[in-house]
C-alpha cells in the first residue's frame, strides 16, 4: 500500500501586494506573480537567469473572464512536504518538497480565482481554483496561461494532429514526429499547435520541459498553441472535431473547481528533466487498488507477425515464447474475437495459466468516435457492456486489457478513460491505453494504469522504412521528453534484421543488436512489450536471452548520465541493488565516451556492446577509482552496462 504523509506549514500571513515571489527550497528556481491592470502574469528565473519572460495567466469561463478585471485580495506561502511510493514507474519512492504560493483575486466582488504555484528545486506546478458564492457550476472555455520563452530558445516538440485525420479518423493520438532544435515560433506541420510534453532549450541557460498532469473526468486534456515569433506559447483546448465531433471542447465542473496542473521542469542540464516526477507529485490516487498489480514483460505476436497471427495456434506459440523467456505476460492483440473466437478463449487462457503466463486482451474503445474496424468493439464504451465483459475476463483469469483508438482530449473522452480504469480495478484488471492521449499523472491517480502509447512507437518501424531510418534518433528523444514525463509503451527490442515475420522482407533495421537491448532499459513502461519472435530463441546468444530473462520494467531510481536529444542518450536505472546503464547513439559516427558512475567506483561491471558485425558482444570492465568508464557505441548502436 502507498504510504502518504502530507503536512502543510503556514509560513507567512496574507499580504496584499502587486508582485509576489516564491522560490524552491534550495533558492535557485523562482516564480514571480504580478497583477498588471487587473490581469495576472508570472515569470520564472533559475539561478538569477530569466527562463520564462512575463507570461499571461487567467481563465475565461461561463461565469466571467478571469484573465482581466481582477482585484488582488492577498497571497499566502506555505510548504508541502510529502513522501510517496510509485509501484510502477521510473522511481519507487519520491520525497516532494515544495513552497506554495497562492494568490487570491476577486472578480465582480463575488467570485474568486486562486492562482497556485508549487515550486520545488526543479519543478513548478501551477493550478487554478475557482469559487463562486452565486454559481453551482461553470464551464471553462479557455485558459489564458502562456509560456513566454526568450527569443533565442529552440524547441523539441510534437505537433498536434488535426481531429479526424490519420488512419480511419483515429487522430489525434499523440503519434506525431518530434521536430528537433527549431526556433520558437516555427509553424507546426498541421498548424494546430503542439502536444505535451514539450522540451525547450535556452542555450547555455538550460532546459525547460512543459507538461500537464492531474487530468481526470473533471477536465479536458490541454495542449500548446502555435508559438509566436517572440516565443509565446499558450494553452489550447481540444479541437471541435475530436471524439467524432460529439461533445464539447470545454470543461464543465461543479464549483468550487480546480483545473489541471501545468508543470514546468527547469534545469541547467537535462538531469532534472530525465529525473522529474512532476507528473506524480501533485496528484493523488483516486481509488485504492483492488489488489497488487504486477508489472512485467510481455510477448506480442502482432508487432512482427501482424493481424494474421491473432489465431489460436500462433498465440500458443507466443505463450510458449513468454514462458521460455520467463516473461510474466502475453498480449493477445486485435481481432482475437473473430480469429480465435470467444468460445476458444477459456482453453487458450488456461493454457497460458498452465505455463505461468498472464493474458492481456486487446479492445477497441469504440464507440462512435472513429472508423477503426478492429474488434472486439462496443465492449468498452458503455458501463453495462464494459462490466459484463470485465466480469467474463475476471472469471477466466485475464490479467489486463489494452484499449486502443480513443477519440481525443475532450472531457467526454477523459471520462471514458477514467471509467474504464475504475471499472477495470473493480475486476482486478491492469490497463494499457493505445491510440490515446498522454497519461497525465495516471500511474499514480489510477493504480491499475500500467502504461500508455501516446508516441510514434515501434509499429511504425514495421509500417515504413522512413521510421526505421529514424529509430535511433527517436531513442535519444523519448527519454528526455515523452518518457521523462510518463510511462510509454513503445514495444521495442527486435533481433530480426527486417521488421517482419521472416526477417527477410519489410523495412530494414538500421540499429545494432546492442542498441535493441539498450532500449529495454532506456524506455520505461510498467509492462514492456518485446518485439522478440520464436526464431530469436535459437538465433541469439545466451547472454542476450539471459539478460532479457531478468531485465526489470519498473525502477527504484533513475539517473541522467549524459546525452543530447536527437544525438545520444545515456541513463542509469536501479532495481534493488542492481544497476542498469543504457545508452544509444543516433549519429552516423562511432561515439567514444568516458561516463561517470561514481557510485560504482572500482567495480567490475558487465557490458552488452556493439561489435563490427553490428550484433552484440558481452564483456566485463572495471571502473576506475572515481567511477569513470570508457564506452563505445557504433552509429545507430548502443550499450548496456549492468551489475551482478
Ligand atoms: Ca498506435
Amino acid at each position: 500500500m502507498k504510504k502518504i504523509t502530507l503536512f502543510a506549514l503556514f509560513l507567512s500571513a496574507s499580504v496584499t501586494m502587486s508582485a509576489q515571489e516564491v522560490q524552491g527550497p534550495d533558492g535557485a528556481l523562482k516564480v514571480t506573480v504580478s497583477l498588471e491592470d487587473g490581469s495576472p502574469f508570472y515569470q520564472v528565473s533559475y539561478n538569477g537567469t530569466l527562463m520564462l519572460n512575463s507570461s499571461p495567466l487567467g481563465l475565461k469561463t461561463s461565469i466571467g473572464d478571469f484573465s482581466t478585471g481582477l482585484k488582488s485580495i492577498g497571497c499566502q506561502v506555505q510548504t508541502t512536504d510529502e513522501t510517496y511510493s510509485l509501484p510502477h514507474a521510473k522511481v519507487s519512492r519520491v520525497h516532494y518538497l515544495a513552497n506554495e504560493l497562492t494568490c487570491t483575486y476577486l472578480k465582480n466582488n463575488q467570485d474568486t480565482l486562486q492562482i497556485v504555484f508549487r515550486v520545488s528545486n526543479n519543478d513548478i506546478a501551477q493550478i487554478y481554483r475557482l469559487a463562486s458564492a452565486k454559481h453551482g457550476y461553470c464551464t471553462i472555455n479557455a485558459e489564458t496561461t502562456g509560456f513566454h520563452f526568450p527569443v533565442q530558445t529552440t524547441t523539441f516538440i510534437t505537433p498536434q494532429a488535426p481531429a479526424g485525420s490519420g488512419w480511419m479518423g483515429t487522430k489525434p493520438s499523440y503519434e506525431e514526429e518530434y521536430t528537433i532544435d527549431q526556433p520558437v515560433g516555427t509553424p507546426s506541420k498541421q498548424k494546430v499547435g503542439y502536444t505535451f510534453p514539450a522540451l525547450f532549450h535556452l542555450g547555455n541557460n538550460g532546459w525547460v520541459l512543459l507538461s500537464e498532469t492531474g487530468v481526470s473526468s473533471q477536465y479536458v486534456g490541454t495542449r500548446l498553441s502555435e508559438g509566436s515569433s517572440d516565443g509565446l506559447y499558450t494553452i489550447a483546448f481540444p479541437q471541435k472535431g475530436e471524439n467524432g465531433e460529439a461533445s464539447d471542447t470545454t470543461a464543465t465542473a461543479a464549483l468550487p473547481l480546480t483545473t489541471s496542473w501545468k508543470t514546468i521542469t527547469v534545469g541547467k542540464t537535462l538531469k532534472p528533466i530525465v529525473e522529474t516526477t512532476a507528473a506524480y507529485d501533485n496528484v493523488r490516487p483516486l481509488y485504492e487498488p483492488s489488489q497488487v498489480y504486477r508489472p512485467g514483460r510481455a510477448t506480442w505476436s502482432w508487432i512482427l507477425w501482424q493481424d494474421g497471427s491473432c489465431n489460436y495456434k500462433d498465440q500458443k506459440t507466443f505463450i510458449d515464447l513468454a514462458a521460455s523467456l520467463h516473461f510474466e505476460y502475453i498480449l493477445i492483440d486485435a481481432l482475437w474475437d473473430k480469429q480465435i473466437g470467444y468460445e476458444h478463449m477459456p482453453s487458450l487462457i488456461n493454457y497460458a495459466k498452465s505455463k505461468g503466463v498472464g493474458v492481456f486482451l486487446w479492445y477497441n474503445s469504440n464507440g462512435c468516435w472513429n472508423n477503426a474496424p478492429q474488434g472486439p468493439k462496443h465492449h468498452m464504451d458503455t458501463a453495462p457492456a464494459r462490466k459484463k465483459e470485465m466480469a467474463w475476463m475476471k472469471l477466466l483469469g485475464v490479467k489486463g486489457i489494452k484499449v486502443d483508438f480513443f477519440g481525443g482530449d475532450k472531457q467526454a473522452t477523459m471520462k471514458l478513460y477514467e471509467d474504464i480504469l475504475t471499472d477495470a480495478n473493480q475486476y482486478g484488471l491492469e490497463v494499457i491505453f493505445h491510440g490515446c492521449t498522454l497519461p497525465r499523472g495516471w500511474e499514480r491517480m489510477y493504480p491499475n494504469h500500467i502504461s500508455s502509447e501516446a508516441a510514434l512507437v515501434s509499429e511504425n518501424l514495421v509500417f515504413a522504412q522512413y521510421h526505421a531510418d529514424r529509430e535511433a534518433q527517436r531513442s535519444t528523444l523519448y527519454p528526455f521528453i515523452r518518457n521523462a514525463f510518463a510511462a510509454m509503451d513503445y514495444g521495442g527490442v527486435f533481433f530480426n534484421k527486417h521488421f517482419s515475420k521472416d526477417g527477410k522482407n519489410g523495412s530494414l533495421r538500421k540499429t545494432t543488436d546492442a542498441f535493441q537491448i539498450a532500449t529495454s532499459v532506456l524506455y520505461q513502461s510498467g509492462i514492456q512489450h518485446f518485439g522478440i519472435t520464436p526464431n530469436n530463441l535459437s538465433e541469439e546468444p545466451d547472454f542476450i536471452l539471459d539478460f532479457i530473462r531478468k531485465v526489470p520494467t519498473v525502477w527504484d531510481e533513475t539517473r541522467f548520465i549524459d546525452g543530447y536529444p536527437g544525438k545520444f542518450c545515456i541513463i542509469a536505472r536501479r532495481y534493488g541493488e542492481h544497476w542498469y546503464i543504457a545508452g544509444t547513439n543516433a549519429t552516423n559516427k562511432p561515439m567514444k565516451l568516458s561516463i561517470d558512475l561514481p557510485w560504482l567506483a572500482k567495480q567490475t561491471v558487465s557490458m552488452i556492446h556493439d561489435n563490427n558485425a553490428r550484433t552484440a558482444s558481452f564483456s566485463q570492465a572495471t571502473t576506475d577509482k572515481s567511477g569513470k568508464l570508457s564506452i563505445e557505441m557504433l552509429p545507430m548502436g548502443g550499450i548496456t552496462i549492468f551489475t551482478k
